[in-house]
């Protein structure tokens, strides 16, 4: 078998282009803000990249951009105003944040209502009861592939390699509330090989260069590929070995443009959700 490879890219542009469209028939525009701390340059170029998609799709995007040795004390009260602003629909905190704020502190300060990555305590409770409105996006980005792949779960014995809290965890929970039978694998999982083969779906978010080889795909399974990692050669790869797995998987996301354009489309509707439920309150 030879996977089709599935066009994030593709998916993301069209996910952009329906929110535009319900965004410029609304009497206001949702507003987002972004909170970067400091000068991580790979956050920079993500802020850069959430900040132009805001804008191209009709959102009312701003950046706070804040220097490192901004103290938890100021970010805290930073990030109460925008709880307070009418005008803010989504608050997003890009992370890291710089080693002396305590990141957690920081997301469980952010208006559950308003928190369009997910990442609040109440949403990712409300997540694992099967009824969040604000789910984090790239777990959100992983399940629009699969639908877009007429992937069927209902039944389908699913593998989420990796149990963080962004990726994980969440997509583990998407998954069960899709009726898949899921299994969660992480670095203490004995024969990872021996579970990724039982696997009809295979979501694969470890952060190890290829790492998933092509003997570990069952034949005709659906595989997400949602790891990013720099080689020292400056090439991007995915957690899995995508030729390889590509010779088993009856889909598979590439590494670029696979999960990765998903992530931003999903913040895009998580903030137009935001401030549809928000608005719509008396
Ligand atoms: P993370 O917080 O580092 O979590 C990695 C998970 O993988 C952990 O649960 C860890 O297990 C497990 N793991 C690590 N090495 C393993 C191994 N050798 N065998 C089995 N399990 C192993 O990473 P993350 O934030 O979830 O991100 C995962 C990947 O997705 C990264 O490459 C990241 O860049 C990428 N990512 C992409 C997007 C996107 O927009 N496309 C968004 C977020 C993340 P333990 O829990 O036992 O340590």
């Amino acid at each position: 078998m030879t996977a089709t490879l599935l066009d994030g890219k593709a998916v993301a542009a069209q996910l952009r282009t329906e929110l535009a469209t319900k965004v410029a028939r609304l009497p206001y525009r949702p507003g987002l803000t972004v909170v970067l701390v400091g000068e991580n340059p790979a956050s920079a170029v993500y802020v850069r990249s959430k900040d132009r998609a805001a804008r191209e799709a009709g959102f009312d995007a701003t950046t706070l951009r804040l220097p490192t040795e901004t103290t938890q004390a100021t970010l805290l009260a930073t990030i109460a105003g925008l709880n307070e602003d009418p005008l803010v629909d989504g608050i997003l905190i890009q992370l890291p944040l710089p080693a002396h704020i305590e990141a957690t502190a920081v997301l469980e300060a952010v208006d559950p209502a308003k928190d369009v990555d997910g990442f609040h305590p109440v949403n990712v409770g409300l997540l694992s009861d099967g009824r969040a409105l604000l789910a984090p996006c790239t777990p959100r980005g992983v399940m629009k592939l699969l639908t877009a792949a007429n992937v069927s779960l209902t039944g389908a014995r699913a593998l989420v390699l990796g149990r963080s809290g962004i990726v994980g965890k969440p997509v583990a929970a998407m998954l069960l509330a899709a009726n898949a039978t899921v299994t969660v694998a992480h670095s203490r999982t004995r024969d990872l090989a021996a579970e990724c083969r039982r696997a009809e779906v295979l979501i694969a978010a470890v952060g190890q260069p290829e790492m998933v080889q092509g003997d570990w795909i069952a034949e005709g399974a659906a595989v997400i590929d949602v790891g990013i990692n720099r080689l020292p050669d400056g090439r991007l790869v995915g957690d899995c070995d995508t030729a390889a797995c590509a010779r088993h998987a009856s889909v598979i996301t590439p590494v670029p443009g696979g999960v990765g354009p998903m992530t931003i489309a999903c913040l895009l509707e998580n903030t137009l959700l935001a401030a549809q439920a928000r608005r719509s309150k008396p």
